[in-house]
């Protein structure tokens, strides 16, 4: 009897099995080989960084796991992924592949070679999107061009979304008689060695499909109540913390839609939800401007920024990558980022913003660390929120608008826990100083630096040097 040949079932950000349409389809048609390319060359600038390795390799080792359990293995292989998926349709006879899309201009350049030369080959070649509740060319302005204001773009995308369905997850995947020869995950060596620099990760993060929805079940029962309230809070647990989930597709944003709106109907927390669900907007809307505006990750969007006298000082930079700015919000979160592989979307704004204008540091400078440094390193999303901090964005915070660091952390972290807990040497610091420490009586036995920079005089600097900008901005 003749069987049917196989379907490649290409896993990129969508490493889940439940709510992912590609999969859904491939099981359906037949016999599945799932295929996770790790290819360094490909993204150029943009490939993967450190702590996202770290992430991959244990995101792989579930998702390899959860596939065996359904009867089907994972093939690792490395390398440019178009020579990759040729090289695997030849040697496993593949009459399709199925992948979800990607919007990295990189990744979009990249499939839309392969889909022609597979189409060319007659072989099938079938993309969904598993990545975001409506595609970026879906949702036009009235005057037919892409949204630059993220008010009327999540207006806009609420109001089209009509009912949101998930891709129903397959109870077991048909394997081929012989599945292809795999790398090891080892081989790979995501993760690091001497140093180990992710100590810190283990016992907070548990990387996969079940950590993912895990999370998502206890900020539905214990964050969102707190959300909308306290989503500014440091030193508060209510934000969901799914980001590197969502990066990797472990859990994708209808699964989020589901949940919130389920929490709005029956739990009374439809205030709560909606402002949670405006933030899965912001990815959104990211992901809208990149494949709209794709030198989104290098280029000021706003171009009246290509001007901008910058100070571009290397010490200066290591102090702050380092946390040893002397302005505690700051250091507490670069310290949070360096051991933990995230930091809080405030802190983020504050530290991000200190580095812009109170440094003077090109931003891209700054989106390139925590590329490297962050578990949820998205190009999208690190590309538009910097740009937006910096003033150079679309939709973005005016430049004038300059974050005082001692403000944002009397008012969003008031008591200093969490100062006091990513900067030790200030464990003894009496509250009403520990945002100031310069300011109290005993500073010197602190052991911490005096700020690099005093405020007022970096908030001048840095409003002359915007002053010296063309007037579009
Ligand atoms: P929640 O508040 O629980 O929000 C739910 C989800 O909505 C998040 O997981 C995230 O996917 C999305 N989201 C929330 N806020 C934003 C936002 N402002 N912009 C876009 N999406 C958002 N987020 C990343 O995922 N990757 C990055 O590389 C990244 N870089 C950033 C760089 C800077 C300078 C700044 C200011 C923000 C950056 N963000 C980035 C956005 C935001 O800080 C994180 O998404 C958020 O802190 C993740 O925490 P959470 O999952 O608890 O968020």
């Amino acid at each position: 009897m003749m069987t049917t040949p196989p379907a490649l079932l290409w896993f990129r950000q969508d490493l889940r099995l439940a709510d992912n349409p590609a999969l859904a389809a491939a099981a359906r048609a037949g016999a599945v080989i799932p295929v996770f390319i790790l290819d360094d060359e490909t993204p150029g600038l943009w490939k993967r960084g450190g702590a996202s390795r770290w992430w991959l390799h244990h995101s792989l080792a579930a998702l390899a796991n959860d596939l065996a359990k359904r009867g089907s293995t994972l093939t690792l292989r490395r390398g440019p992924a178009d020579k990759v998926i040729s090289a695997l349709v030849k040697e496993t006879g593949a009459r399709a592949v199925f992948w979800n899309r990607q919007y990295e201009p990189w990744a979009i350049a990249r499939d839309t070679l392969i889909k022609d030369k597979l189409r060319a080959q007659g072989i099938e070649a079938h993309s969904f999107n598993s990545t975001l509740l409506r595609e970026p060319w879906e949702l036009k302005t009235g005057s037919g061009g892409p949204y630059r204001v993220f008010t009327p773009f999540w207006r806009a995308a609420r109001e089209s979304l009509g009912a949101v369905e998930l891709a129903p997850e397959p109870k077991s995947i048909s394997a081929p008689d012989t599945s292809p020869k795999s790398d090891s995950l080892v081989s790979w060596k995501l993760l690091p060695v001497k140093p180990d620099w992710a100590t810190g990760f283990s016992p907070l993060w548990t990387p996969g499909e079940k950590g993912a929805q895990k999370r998502l079940e206890g900020f539905i029962s214990d964050g969102l109540p707190l959300y909308a309230g306290n989503r500014d809070r440091p030193d508060i647990e209510a934000t969901s913390r799914l980001s590197p989930y969502l990066h990797f597709g472990e859990i994708g944003p209808r699964q989020l839609w589901k949940a919130a709106s389920a929490a709005a109907q029956s739990g009374g927390q439809e205030k709560n939800a909606d402002k949670f669900l405006s933030e899965v907007g912001w990815r959104e809307f990211s992901y809208h401007l990149l494949y709209h505006f794709p030198h989104l990750p290098e280029r000021n969007y706003k171009e009246s920024f290509d001007a901008f006298p910058w100070n571009d000082s290397e010490t200066n930079f290591r102090k702050w990558c380092r946390g040893q700015t002397g302005y505690p919000i700051v250091d507490a979160g670069m310290r949070e980022l360096w051991t933990t592989g995230t930091m809080h979307n405030r802190v983020r704004m504050v530290t991000a913003s200190f580095l812009i204008k109170h440094l003077l540091i090109p931003w891209q400078k700054g989106e390139a660390w925590f590329w490297d440094t962050l578990l949820d390193a998205d190009l999208a999303n690190n590309a538009a929120s910097w740009q937006w901090v910096a003033g150079s964005g679309a939709d973005a915070a005016p430049y004038f608008r300059i974050f005082n660091p001692i403000m944002q952390g009397e008012k969003f972290d008031p008591d200093g826990t969490y100062v006091r807990k990513w900067v030790p040497e200030l464990q003894a610091c009496d509250t009403k100083y520990v945002h100031r420490p310069w300011e109290a009586p005993d500073f010197s036995r602190l052991r911490y630096p005096a700020p690099m920079i005093d405020h007022a005089t970096a908030r001048d600097r840095a409003l002359k040097a915007f002053e010296t900008l063309p007037k579009a901005t």
